[in-house]
């Protein structure tokens, strides 16, 4: 009989050679545990999904309740369905006055796929301009605008008609022009290694967007749902976009992705011709029930509150003079080294001792850590004496 990993090796498509292969037989709050008592901090919240902890008891009974009522019924946007429909009343109700068209779908990719196709056809314009270190999804449209040329180049030819800036080079801006239909950018850089603007930058490039009649789409499928103390990281920068992109937490731990703009925008895609954008199962009615217990979750617990203090405990149990720097904001941490080297004897060490921290795609001298919102501080203490132990290891 093959065992869990060999079928896992044999029988799932890898992208890495250097998959953890972790087993996982339950999660629960801030734990994973394996089949033979194995047990593991999850510092990375599956990347940037379980913000809530894992397996949190108000979503669960919201999934099984709406899972009691019913699952898939229709493709996107025929039926009407209480669980989206409560959703997007809940998101609007939550986000500025002219986020106030929301568009479900499956996943972050397909959410920034979305975002363009309507920042297209809206603008009927069609340059891009995206980021250098971006990381927006793997799909051809998302590939498109991301930064990384090495995990790029076998899939050419892209999206024609995309520009990179430098992100945070305010002097860049001038470069949207009239031909931009738009400026697509994470508020808080993620993959690049938590790339956090500068002060009145996304002001600048906001402005620079109005200026030209350019749309600003936000990615706010790593940096949303309250991981950086806001509900949405744009709340720290004073600005709104016209289209926003969600994902990741959004769905509680099941699969949903949305990306929303003012009606009048986001009409654009109902008419000539109509069905501008498809999807089978956007707004699963199970996930839309997990996100809206999620969202009710943030709320209840005063999750946002007590963000910054926890990510504030972090900083001060972890200062080293080996760590080069440390970027972070809220509950999202960049901890960067000399080398890559460092970096993975601190990930691999930190794995042996039960903690899961986990590398950038296009950083490799720092590693991350965004745990889950409600990470306990006692977890907290226990995390940070490991990870200093590793530091105080290295070579
Ligand atoms: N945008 C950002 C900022 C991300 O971090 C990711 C995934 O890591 C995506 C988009 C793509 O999301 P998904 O993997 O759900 O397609």
């Amino acid at each position: 009989m093959k065992s869990a990993r060999d079928i896992f090796f044999q029988h799932i498509a890898q992208t890495t050679p250097f998959a953890l292969g972790i087993e996982v037989e339950k999660a629960e709050g801030s734990y994973l545990f394996g089949p033979n008592g194995e047990k593991y901090l999850d510092l990375v919240s599956g990347i940037g999904v379980s913000n809530l902890g894992h397996g949190h008891p108000h979503i669960k009974e919201a999934i099984h309740q709406q899972v009691d009522k019913h699952l898939h019924t229709m493709v996107y946007g025929e039926f009407i369905q209480d669980s989206p429909n409560k959703l997007a009343e809940k998101l609007v109700d939550l986000l500025p006055e002219s986020l106030n068209c929301v568009y479900f779908v499956n996943s972050g990719a397909e959410s920034i796929e979305g975002a363009l196709k309507l920042a297209k056809r809206y603008t009927q314009r069609t340059e891009i301009i995206a980021f250098r270190g971006a990381y927006h999804g793997s799909t051809h449209g998302a590939l498109s605008v991301s930064g990384n040329e090495t995990k790029k180049r076998a899939f050419r030819p892209l999206l024609p008609d995309v520009r990179f800036l430098h992100f945070n080079e305010e002097s860049e801006l001038k470069q949207i022009s009239k031909k931009t239909a738009a400026v697509i950018v994470e508020t808080v850089q993620g993959d690049a290694g938590v790339r956090i603007p500068k002060p009145g930058y996304l002001k600048a490039l906001k402005a620079r967007c109005e200026e030209v009649g350019a749309l600003l789409i936000l990615d706010e499928i790593q940096s949303g749902m309250g991981r950086t103390g806001k509900l949405f990281a744009f709340e720290h920068f004073g600005i709104v976009p016209d289209i926003l992109c969600t994902a990741k937490a959004l769905g509680g731990g099941l699969p949903l992705g949305a990306f929303i703009s003012d009606l009048k925008i986001m009409q654009s895609l109902t008419e000539k011709p109509m069905l501008g954008h498809i999807t089978t199962f956007g707004g699963n009615p199970v996930s839309c029930a997990a996100a809206l217990a999620t969202l009710e979750v943030i709320e209840q617990e005063s999750l946002l509150k007590k963000v910054e203090e926890k990510g504030q405990r972090f900083v001060e149990l972890l200062q080293h003079p080996r760590i080069k720097e440390i970027r972070r904001i809220g509950l999202f941490f960049a901890f960067e080294f000399e080398s890559e080297e460092e970096v993975a004897q601190i990930v691999e060490g930190c794995l042996k001792e039960g903690i899961i921290t986990f590398w950038f795609l296009s950083n490799p001298n720092s590693f991350r850590i965004a745990p889950p919102l409600n990470i306990e501080d006692k977890d907290i203490d226990w995390a940070c004496s490991v990870i200093r132990s590793q530091i105080e290891a290295l070579d």
